[in-house]
């Protein structure tokens, strides 16, 4: 009998999951809240709401395993699943990942490098945060918050009222500023027999802080590669991890600040389609269902560009040799990712593409940055 698969949220990540396990002989189901979610295209979906115990009963019957495609899925469910069917990444796993504060104490008791963090659930706790943290510092929520959503700056002391105003009234964490060099990921998998591997660290780029644009293998990165693999490794064994996620992290002055983990697949890992000997989608669902881990290695040099809100011209990107298009079969909205392009190759090649994307595409401000981290 084939192993099925179910995945917690049918977007893009759930899609290209679904994609990549065709290969191994997988089946899908996917649940998600809304019946046009864009990995329904390729695999069936049930429409239920996941506070919906029943509905999760009757999907935990059709499954052999059940992962996820987005990480505040409620932690009830995914402890409900798990007495029924295996569940990975465990929903403990999932738990910590949710609260930012939970988060940032695992990091530091691990002992990776964290920004000045204060919990935040009064205004008079917002001044004392302030205090002990220093500023400037970012106001986030502990739960719930993606792409930049549920943050706010505190330059001075001046915006704390605003600051609070803006979020006050549910958890908060105030964490300092880092004033980073640039912003680096690394995605790791843990198999389920505790094999750990990581790919290349990625250099990411944003805009409006959606990530915009991903470099892989980040160039001179030799120095604080081993600081990534080995922050990635205590989490995955701290939290018995099994399955792909991503740590994000700011380098300063030669070192690794931990900023946030994603305990799933990851946008800064869509490059490992074409730029890695085994994609992060396929590793994640090997690691789930208990097959050996695949190769990380990169093929050459990657430049992933993210596609926000609607499409770009497809065959500018088409008639590229070295270009690979993606589309998630979403209608265009504002700030929604739709699409990705990635460009794989030698360095020299992928840059020449670059260039040339450039002009066809009218983006600069999404390919320039791209183009001079790889000629840096
Ligand atoms: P997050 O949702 O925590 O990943 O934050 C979104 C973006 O905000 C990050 O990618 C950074 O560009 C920026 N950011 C978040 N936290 C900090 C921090 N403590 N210091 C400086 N920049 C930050």
């Amino acid at each position: 009998m084939a192993t099925t698969v179910g995945i917690l949220g049918g977007g893009q990540l759930a899609r290209m999951m679904a994609v990549a396990g065709a290969s191994l002989g997988l089946r899908f189901r996917i649940v998600d809240t809304v019946p046009d979610a864009c990995a329904s295209q390729v695999a069936p979906l049930l429409c239920a709401d996941y506070t919906d115990l029943d509905a999760m009963a009757r999907f935990a019957e059709t499954v052999d395993v059940v992962t996820f495609d987005f990480e505040n899925v409620p932690a009830d469910t995914a402890m409900f699943l798990a007495t029924r069917v295996p569940v990975f990444p465990n929903p403990q796993a999932l738990a910590v990942a949710q609260d930012r504060i939970e988060e940032k104490q695992m990091f530091a008791r691990l002992g990776l490098a964290t920004p000045a963090f204060a919990a935040v659930d009064s205004r008079e706790d917002l001044e004392a945060a302030a205090q002990s943290v220093g500023l400037p510092a970012i106001l986030k929520t502990r739960r719930l918050g993606y792409d930049g959503k549920g943050q706010f700056r505190v330059r001075t002391a001046a915006d704390l009222d605003a600051a609070w105003a803006a979020l006050g009234g549910v958890p908060l964490i105030l964490e300092s500023f880092v004033p980073f060099e640039r912003e680096i990921s690394v995605i790791a998998v843990r198999g389920r027999d505790g094999a750990f591997a990581t790919w290349p660290l990625a250099q990411n780029f944003h805009q409006n802080a959606i990530l915009s644009a991903s470099v892989s293998p980040a160039p001179h990165a030799d120095a604080v590669e081993p600081i990534a693999t080995s922050y990635a490794r205590r989490i995955a064994e701290e939290l018995d991890y099994v399955g792909v996620f991503a740590l994000e992290l700011f380098e300063r002055d030669g070192g690794l600040i931990a900023n946030e983990m994603a305990p799933r697949v990851h946008n800064s890992g869509h490059w490992t389609i074409e730029g890695a000997v085994t994609s992060q989608f396929e590793n994640h669902l090997r690691a789930v269902t208990g097959l050996p881990l695949g190769s990380t290695q990169p093929r050459g040099t990657s430049v992933l560009l993210n596609w926000i809100g609607e499409l770009p011209d497809a065959a500018a990107v088409l008639r590229e040799p070295f270009g690979h298009w993606h589309d998630y079969g979403k209608s265009p909205r504002a700030g929604r990712k739709v699409g990705h392009a990635t460009v794989n190759g030698a360095t020299n090649e992928v840059a020449a593409t670059l260039t040339r994307l450039a002009a066809a595409l009218d983006r600069p401000d999404q390919i320039a940055p791209a183009l001079d981290a790889l000629r840096a």
